[in-house]
């Protein structure tokens, strides 16, 4: 089945076919590292790496960008406000940044580039902008022209009379426009800058973002995501920027994750509501996040409640733990922790068809415009299987017979299946508390020594029984003059 993904351009869910198959050029708007990030962004983030590992999944050569805003207003106030250097607070936040994304098992990005290591590209677009009369110079600013681009509005859907009415306040009197946005902006004193054609000053936001993308992945992406929020102005005026530069398409796919609540109420400064994500990784696992993250559909608003949380880490419990469990039967079962060959070859063309149908059920859901919330259902799916089949195999231990080695089989390659799908999630496994084969000696040695003290008092038939039992499952103990070794039947 073809994958299909909603673009935020054409409104509708379109069949992904990227510009150079199988290669995906994709472009994620990373943070402005002014500050600690909270679990709206870690939405962003965790979302971006579940459609990236799906797209590598399905053998796309996805690379992969996101850059780090690290010369902004935002960070000049919070400088200023704490009497700090702007690198310095950069410095923190992109620490913190990089330190939590990684808690979250967020894939690292193929590239991260830094706004100020792109500074003189940037000078070099704002340049060329203004001299294809894009863009205009006011007393060191440099604006661009909204009027020079005649798409400007169809990437947020919204009519120019209506954007300009909203503009209006405090509108800069020196635009052309109250829509023309800032391109370079002058420096303020105490402000760092960078010299220019226009006098010292930086970049505005939206032309890091163009530039990075285009420094990396070239002049036509496949995919650019962000969060909702960010489609206007901030992707509307990337796209216009970008597109009256190279006269081209700048973005094949535009995606857009929905806004994340905090108990049913939009998260602000206001509301003083803001959760940030080392508040939350204190109470929470990380994959119990993860897995709240993408619990839903990713355009879709999702609500932060400890209901919802505690649903979550009930719900990821019950993966692993059904992961756990059939992994310790199997090492039982098998004796060595190996298949047998013989087992394999009672893996029967009904069972083939059975993990076909798992699978699919999971692709379908992803080839939905990655749909997690339904991939996850179609994992539990495989958990109810393996419960039952579980169910079964103890219950004909109980009765004394050995399972059939073909359901041994199957309940190792569902199980095979559910982890590897997990993985396709980002999801980690915790280290599994198994049998191991310390463990596994010492329970051996245990039954070595009770043997050994039946034998010495002549409790022979005792004795015996524990060599036979441990013979049936594949122990054998050899007595010499010097004690009792166990070793696993050839
Ligand atoms: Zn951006």
């Amino acid at each position: 089945m073809a994958l299909v993904l909603f673009n935020t351009f054409t409104r509708k869910k379109e069949e992904f076919i990227p510009l150079e198959p199988p290669y995906v050029r994709m472009y994620n708007c990373g943070p402005t590292v002014y500050d600690t990030f909270h679990i709206g962004n870690a939405r962003n983030f965790v979302v971006v790496d579940v459609i990236r590992r799906y797209l590598m999944y399905k053998g796309y050569k996805v690379k992969f960008v996101q850059n780090i805003t690290d010369i902004d207003d935002k960070i000049i106030a919070r400088a200023q406000q704490e009497g700090a250097s702007t690198e310095e607070i950069a410095r923190r936040y992109t620490e913190y940044y990089f330190k939590y994304i990684n808690l979250l098992g967020i894939m690292p990005a193929d590239e991260n580039p830094r706004a100020t290591e792109f500074i003189p590209q940037m000078i070099e677009f704002v340049q060329k902008l203004v001299q294809k009369n894009s863009a205009y110079v006011v007393d060191g600013d440099v604006f661009f022209r909204i009027k020079s681009y005649p798409h400007y509005g169809e990437l947020s859907g919204k009519k120019l009379d209506d954007l300009k009415k909203g503009a209006r306040v405090d509108v800069d009197p020196r635009k052309e426009d109250p829509l023309d946005f800032a391109l370079w902006k002058s420096a303020k004193p105490g402000e760092p800058y960078w010299e220019s054609p226009w006098g010292k000053g930086r970049p505005g936001w939206h032309i890091e973002c163009s530039v990075m993308s285009m420094a990396h992945l070239g002049e036509t992406l496949d995919i650019h995501s962000g969060g909702i929020d960010l489609i206007f102005p901030h992707h509307e005026n990337e796209r216009a920027q970008s597109e009256s530069l190279t006269n081209k398409q700048f973005v094949r796919y535009w995606l857009h994750n929905g806004f994340l609540n905090i108990e049913s109420q939009k998260m602000s400064k206001s509301l003083g509501n803001i959760l940030t994500i080392d508040s939350i990784l204190e109470q929470y696992d990380p994959e119990v996040v993860r897995y709240f993250l993408i619990s839903a559909h990713y355009r879709h608003p999702l609500d932060y409640s400890q209901t919802n949380l505690r649903e979550a880490k009930s719900a990821w419990q019950r993966l692993v733990d059904s992961t756990i469990t059939t992994d310790e039967i199997i090492r039982l079962l098998l004796k060595d922790g190996s298949i047998r060959e013989s087992d394999i070859a009672q893996m029967n063309e009904t069972i083939e068809q059975r993990l076909s149908t798992f699978r699919s059920q999971f692709e379908q859901a992803m080839d939905d415009d990655f749909n997690t919330a339904e991939a996850i259902a179609a994992l539990f799916n495989i958990v109810g299987e393996i419960n039952t089949l579980r169910e079964n195999i103890n219950q004909q231990l109980k009765n004394g017979h050995s399972p059939e080695p073909g359901k041994v089989s199957y309940l190792s390659a569902l199980n095979k299946l559910l982890k590897e799908l997990i993985g396709v999630l980002g999801f980690r496994l915790p280290e599994k508390p198994t049998l191991s084969s310390e463990l596994t000696d010492n329970l051996i040695r245990i039954l070595v020594d009770i043997r050994q003290k039946a034998r010495q008092q002549k409790l022979f038939e005792f004795a015996d029984m524990i060599r036979s039992r441990l013979n049936e499952l594949g122990i054998v103990l050899e007595d010499h003059p010097q004690g009792t070794i166990w070793k696993f039947k050839q």
